[in-house]
C-alpha cells in the first residue's frame, strides 16, 4: 500500500522540438496565409500525447510566451502538437492542424495608430454544440456564415468529384 512497485519505471516521454519538415510546413503556411505573424518567432514542439480537455483529446495548442519567458527563450509563441494524433493524420490533415494553431497566433495592433504593439492569442471563430444547431438552427449570423462556408466547401468537393467522374 502506497509502496512503489518494484522494477524499473519507464521514463515518461518528454516534449521535443518538431523536426525541420514540420517547421518548413509551418513556414509555408505562414508565408501564404499568416502575413501578420510572418516575423514572429515561433517554436514548434511535439508533446507525446494529446491532453484531454472537456472530454476531447487536443490535437495541439498555441500559447503566447509571457514577456519574462520571451526574454529567456527569445520566442513569441509556442505551438504544441500532439505527436500521437499527428502521426495518425494524412499530410493534408497535418497541414490543416498546423494552420489551425497558426490561426491562434496573431499580431496585436494599437487601436489608434494601427501600429503593431505585440502579439496575442486569437480564440476560435465559432464554439458551438451540434445539438443546439439541431434544435435552434443557425440562430446568429456567425453560425450562419460558418456553416455556409462549410457548405461551399462540400459543394466544391461534390462538383469536383462529378467532373472527375465525367472525365473518367
Ligand atoms: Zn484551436
Amino acid at each position: 500500500m502506497g509502496r512503489k512497485r518494484a522494477g524499473r519505471k519507464m521514463p515518461k516521454p518528454k516534449p521535443e522540438l518538431c523536426p525541420k519538415a514540420v517547421v518548413k510546413m509551418a513556414d509555408e503556411l505562414r508565408a501564404e496565409f499568416h502575413k501578420d505573424i510572418e516575423d514572429a518567432r515561433i517554436a514548434y514542439v511535439f508533446v507525446p500525447k494529446g491532453l484531454a480537455k472537456h472530454g476531447r483529446v487536443s490535437l495541439g495548442s498555441a500559447k503566447k510566451e509571457s514577456d519574462a519567458h520571451r526574454l529567456v527563450s527569445g520566442v513569441n509563441f509556442i505551438v504544441r502538437l500532439s505527436l500521437d494524433k499527428w502521426n495518425s493524420f494524412t499530410l493534408e490533415q497535418q497541414r490543416a492542424v498546423l494552420d489551425h494553431e497558426l490561426c491562434h497566433c496573431a499580431a496585436k495592433y494599437d487601436d489608434k495608430t494601427a501600429e503593431r504593439v505585440g502579439w496575442k492569442v486569437r480564440g476560435h471563430d465559432l464554439e458551438e454544440f451540434g445539438e443546439v444547431i439541431e434544435r435552434h438552427g443557425l440562430y446568429l449570423p456567425d453560425r450562419k456564415a460558418f456553416v455556409e462556408n462549410a457548405a461551399r466547401q462540400l459543394e466544391m468537393k461534390f462538383k469536383l468529384a462529378r467532373k472527375h467522374k465525367k472525365a473518367g
